[in-house]
């Protein structure tokens, strides 16, 4: 039986004719129509907990330009760096590079993989002057503390994006959704590959609705008032259409990120071997699974997962090459020493998961692994 890493389950459009109809009824297509104004409402009261305001968006890419340049100065002046990790996706530095900064790559934690507070506040000290943006990401839908990056954010006088890509249905320790009641806007993700899985859409959350108004505004081509461009613009809007299959995701997701915890919980107790990233919160989402390689065997990762995908197991190495390590970023970026970034990600692999996957699957998956394992200890 093969098992591949991710098996992308949206909603079935086949099975929606009546609201298809009741769209195509409407002439409404895009620009936030009925359809957009029902999801946001229900991400608002179903998510976050009845506080805030969001907006829709065609992608997490799009949301976090959006968000991004909105926070920056009319004037940059030698503000530049946007301070972010290198173990994250290469979204999160193509979105500041398309608003003309730098990304200044900061380490991570080894234990939650997420930016280093104490490495976050040397650089500020380096560089306090040169930092236009901060952006962390809340790393494979972990919590991270919204409360230090605002606080740091009203100290410092620098703005906050969240890259919060794969933390729609996450829980925080209150058990609201991730984001709930943060000032710094939050930018999640509705791809495919995501857990919230649609096709290509995202969203942007904060507690304040006026700048939810201004990003709504730049995200319909910088109209302030109809038709006048009155600020910086693109077009991030999310058709009727794919606003109608997230309704539908919501609806389910409860029920699929509880069966995701359950198989991420059996996965640490089959292969205690593998260290496991610390999650903070109540709930996570659960994309795929994410483990380290036991230190003896990180040299022979590629053997491993050669072995893996012999025996039919499909795997990724999420973030490995980080973002330094690669081509574009490499020529263009700054880094400062990454260790603990250079440690989990050589020791990375992303192991299958999906709304669909059964314990049986698991239990084969984890079979594979051992043996594997072994095998591969066994090649030069
Ligand atoms: C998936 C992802 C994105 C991009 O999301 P899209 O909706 O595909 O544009 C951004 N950042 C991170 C960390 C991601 O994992």
């Amino acid at each position: 039986m093969r098992i591949p890493f991710l098996r992308p389950s949206p909603p079935p459009l086949s099975q929606l004719t009546a609201e298809l109809e009741a769209i195509e009824a409407s002439g409404i297509f895009t620009n936030y129509g009925p359809v957009n104004t029902q999801l946001e409402e229900a991400f608002i009261s179903r998510i976050f907990g009845d506080r805030g305001a969001c907006m829709t968006v065609c992608n997490a890419t799009i949301g976090l330009m959006l968000a991004i340049r909105q926070a920056l100065p009319e004037n940059l002046g030698e503000r530049r760096f946007a301070l972010m990790p290198s173990f994250t996706f290469a979204a999160t530095a193509q979105a500041a590079m398309w608003c003309g900064l730098t990304p200044l790559f900061c380490d991570i934690d080894e234990k939650t993989w997420m930016l280093s507070h104490g490495h976050v506040c040397d650089l500020i000290q380096t560089h306090r002057h040169k930092i236009a943006v901060i952006i962390p990401y809340a790393t494979f839908g972990n919590c991270l503390n919204l409360d230090f990056y605002n606080e740091l954010s009203a100290q410092e006088g620098i703005p906050v994006v969240i890259d919060a890509a794969a933390s729609l249905g996450s829980l925080n320790s209150l058990g609201t959704g991730f984001g709930a009641g943060s000032a710094a806007p939050v930018i999640f993700s509705m791809h495919a590959t995501k857990t919230f899985a649609v096709a290509e859409a995202g969203l942007v959350y904060s507690a304040n609705p006026d700048l939810i108004r201004q990003l709504r505004a730049m995200s319909n081509f910088g109209f302030g008032t109809p038709h006048i461009s009155t600020m910086p613009g693109l077009n991030g809007k999310l058709p009727e259409v794919l606003a109608l299959m997230a309704l539908k995701k919501l609806d389910e997701l409860e029920a699929l990120i509880e069966h995701r915890e359950f198989l991420a919980n059996r996965y640490r107790k089959m292969l205690p071997d593998f260290q496991s990233q610390h999650m903070t919160g109540n709930r996570t989402t659960n994309q795929f699974t994410s483990l380290l390689l036991p230190e003896t065997l990180v040299e022979k990762r590629a053997q491993f997962l050669a072995l893996l995908a012999k025996k039919g197991i499909g795997s990724a190495t999420y973030f490995s090459p980080h973002l330094i390590e690669q081509p574009y970023f490499k020529k263009r970026c700054s880094a400062s020493p990454l260790d603990n970034t250079d440690k989990v990600s050589r020791g990375i692999v992303s192991l299958p998961m999906s709304d669909k996957m059964t314990l049986a699957e698991l239990s084969q998956t984890c079979e594979c692994v051992r043996s594997s394992l072994v095998e591969a200890l066994d090649t030069h």
